[in-house]
């Protein structure tokens, strides 16, 4: 068995951070408007800093007008709703994205109904996963990393795949449950599996394509994988490295990448697959969001 072609999600993400950067100028110089993403962060989490900071930055690079809004641990809910409520009603904002989590205090499902669904280029919306649960794809804005790794299924594929099966581990609102409805759409015949799952093995045995979304280090073993199988691996893990000296870390995915390599036809490595889509797909939200205010 040959290794497994390695699904380089920098690179497809590049590609759409390109197509983006260059629909961004054209609708500025045609139309005079310019997208604009506000990112409001809660708290002092060192981790979702570092990825407001990255949106922030890549927003830059589109060409967008770029706001981040650093609230305080003990923000109250009033006071966050109040922003969003500001953000809502600003015209220069047609994306404006919650950062999660929220401090323990805060009800994120509560926040995010606030957000307008034309702005809220996260998807998470009840309106916008409504839309995606009954295929309105057209006017809905569609979470980005599902929508991120649902690009990587269909660069394999193309955009039909009637016939396959696809196994998603993991029914997130924030990612397993809205997959699952973007593989049934394309035609996949779809399996959500979750912890009360039995013989999660024999499951994914039976995957064309299996999408691993747990939050589990490298539970995916290869011997559940099925020979030439596509695996999408949407895990971020930080595991103790040893090997970089005292108190080092690694990132790893929910997938035994080095094994699983030998038996899958492609495989999406962490870091470098799934995770850069994220914010690529964010880009492409925001600018779906501009064109559409723009069209009235
Ligand atoms: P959640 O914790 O919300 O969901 C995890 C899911 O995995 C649940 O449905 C849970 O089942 C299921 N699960 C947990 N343990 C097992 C098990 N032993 N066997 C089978 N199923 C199990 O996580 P998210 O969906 O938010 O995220 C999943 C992973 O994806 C995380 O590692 C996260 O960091 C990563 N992620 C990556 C992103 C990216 O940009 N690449 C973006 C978002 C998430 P149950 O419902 O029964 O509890």
């Amino acid at each position: 068995m040959m290794a497994a072609h390695v699904i380089d999600g920098k690179q497809a993400a590049a590609s759409v951070i390109a197509d983006v950067t260059e629909a961004t100028s054209l609708l500025e110089r045609t139309t005079g408007t310019k997208p604009g993403l506000a990112v409001v962060i809660v708290g002092n989490d060192p981790a979702s800093h570092a990825y407001v900071k990255a949106k922030n930055s890549m927003a830059q690079r589109c060409g967008f007008h770029s706001r981040q809004f650093s609230l305080p641990e003990q923000t109250t809910h009033e006071e966050l709703e109040t922003l969003v409520g500001k953000l809502n009603a600003d015209p220069a904002v047609h994306g404006i994205l919650v950062q999660l989590p929220l401090p323990t205090h805060l009800n994120a499902e509560r926040v995010l109904m606030r957000i307008l669904p034309q702005k809220d280029v996260d998807g998470l919306n009840v309106v916008n996963a409504g839309k995606i649960a009954t295929g309105d794809f057209s006017s809905g804005l569609i979470s980005c990393t599902p929508a991120g790794a649902m690009l990587l299924v269909k660069q394999r594929y193309g955009d039909d795949l009637s016939g396959l099966n696809a196994v998603i581990i993991g029914r997130s609102n924030l990612f397993g449950k809205p997959m699952g409805l973007l593989l049934l759409a394309a035609n996949a015949t779809v399996t959500i599996a979750h912890s009360r799952t039995q013989d999660l093995k024999a499951l994914c045995r039976n995957a064309d394509i299996l999408v691993a979304a747990v939050g589990q280090p490298e539970m995916v073993k290869a011997d559940w994988i099925r020979s030439g199988a596509t695996v999408i691996d949407v895990g971020i893990n930080r595991v103790p490295a040893p090997e970089k000296g005292e108190g080092g870390t690694r990132l790893v995915g929910d997938v035994d990448y080095t094994a699983a390599s030998e038996v899958a036809g492609a495989i999406t490595p962490v870091p470098g697959g799934v995770g850069p889509m994220t914010i690529a797909m964010l880009m492409n939200n925001t600018l779906i969001a501009a064109c559409r205010t723009d069209r009235g």
